[in-house]
């Protein structure tokens, strides 16, 4: 059997002849050609009969054969086409404009879904930001559906990058549980965008809104769907008490004089921010100490706790007057921090309440957000909010994927 003959039975690229093989310095490199006779517009996929003429050739990496990095080359010819003017032609092989094959990039992004960026990039022998291009292909190819039809329960949140110095704001569909928009920034017309795009008659459909309390977002819901449900994230209400906690106990740790003393207050904050019953032995002494001697700590530390459980109340009467017995109770306390947060979740109230009713929230222990955290932490290294965008539909928009593997055929030619 002839070495051309052996590789195209075994790679079986759609519409694709091999026609010679030959070795380069690091693998095989196949020179192919499309079995299609009349070329295709690469912009359009129109066929051209009027050939403009052929660039050089050039090389497509395709899925290793044996372990054995291979290559496609080809000459593209550019075709004059009535509609797109000069392009260059589709080729059965490749998305046009990707030096990479289908199953090249398939394979990659099934990779990473799965994998650590590590692996991925030691696998394809790719570096991270090429796979992140990648991606981005394998989504456009893969979206089928408009995401944002049908929507009626919907969060939004910031996620930031880039070690928190630039953000992008991410619309999840709570009913199905997937992240259905995204887009760089988080500003009031970041979101103005995504209700624009989502239009009047799909914005009517709208019936809750999960969001955290910045006013940016709060404007662009209450203009785009004045009608829907605003409901406050539950873990932003709570982030908001953790961070007034967090200052109250730093501010005790600089009020002690005593080194001895001052550095077990300050190994507290852990103690004092985790759930009571996730303690462990060291944690539950820390906890008692602070009690027997702090009591402004002590005192902070039960306003979060209490405003923990008001959360876990299920009846929304109920949470509203407890929210009001613990925004009085903060403003008493005499702790700064915490007479701020109790005028913010004031100001809030009807949207926490409704979170109670609801039971929506976009929190960090909620599957979707969490998942969506853990992809911005291992997509690090992408540099472009695109990269990363492309990444979170990946593997939180529900799409499937599979490698390209290949059967043989045994009655072919
Ligand atoms: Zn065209």
């Amino acid at each position: 059997m002839r070495a051309t003959t052996l590789l195209n039975k075994v790679l079986r690229i759609k519409f694709t002849r091999i026609i010679a093989v030959s070795f380069a310095d690091d693998g095989v490199v196949c020179d192919v050609e499309p079995t299609t006779s009349i070329p295709r517009c690469g912009g359009c996929g129109c066929k051209v009969r009027k050939l403009y003429d052929r660039r050089p050739p050039r090389l497509w990496r395709h899925l290793d054969v044996g372990g054995m990095k291979l290559e496609l080359r080809y000459g593209l010819c550019r075709v004059d086409c009535p509609r797109c003017g000069v392009t260059s032609e589709w080729v059965p092989w490749a998305s046009p404009g990707s030096w990479f094959t289908e199953a090249f990039e398939q394979t990659t992004a099934f990779l990473a879904q799965h994998a650590a960026k590590t692996v991925v990039c030691a696998m394809m022998r790719v570096a991270w930001a090429t796979v992140g291009a990648i991606i981005g292909r394998v989504v456009e190819r893969l979206g089928g559906d408009d995401p944002l039809d049908g929507l009626t329960h919907i969060g939004i949140d910031e996620l930031s990058y880039r070690r928190h110095h630039e953000y992008i704001t991410v619309v999840v569909d709570h009913v199905r549980g997937r992240v259905v928009w995204a887009a760089p920034g988080k500003n009031a017309d970041t979101l103005r965008t995504f209700f624009a795009e989502l239009g009047e008659e799909r914005c009517a459909r709208i019936q809750t809104v999960t969001i955290d309390m910045s006013q940016a977002y709060i404007t662009a819901v209450r203009e785009a769907v004045p009608h829907a449900q605003t409901v406050f994230d539950r873990f932003h209400v709570q982030r908001l008490v953790h961070d007034a906690l967090d200052q109250v106990r730093r501010a005790e740790v600089r009020a002690i004089v005593d080194p001895e003393d001052r550095r077990a207050l300050k190994h507290s904050r852990f103690a004092l921010q985790k759930n009571p019953w996730n303690l462990n032995a060291v944690e539950s002494s820390k906890l008692i100490d602070v009690q027997h001697n702090n009591r402004r700590l002590y005192r902070a530390y039960l306003l979060k706790e209490t405003l923990a459980a008001i959360l876990d109340r299920r009846q929304p009467h109920v949470a509203r007057s407890k929210l009001l017995d613990w925004i009085a109770w903060a403003r008493r306390s005499r702790l700064a921090p915490f007479k701020k947060a109790a005028a913010t979740i004031r100001d809030h109230l009807e949207g926490i309440v409704a979170y109670v009713a609801t039971g929506f929230s976009n929190g960090p222990t909620e599957g979707l957000n969490g998942k969506a955290r853990t992809i911005t932490r291992r997509s690090f290294g992408f540099h472009s909010a695109t990269s990363l965008i492309s990444m979170l539909f990946l593997c939180c928009a529900g799409l499937v994927l599979k490698p390209a593997h290949v059967a043989p055929r045994f009655h072919s030619t």
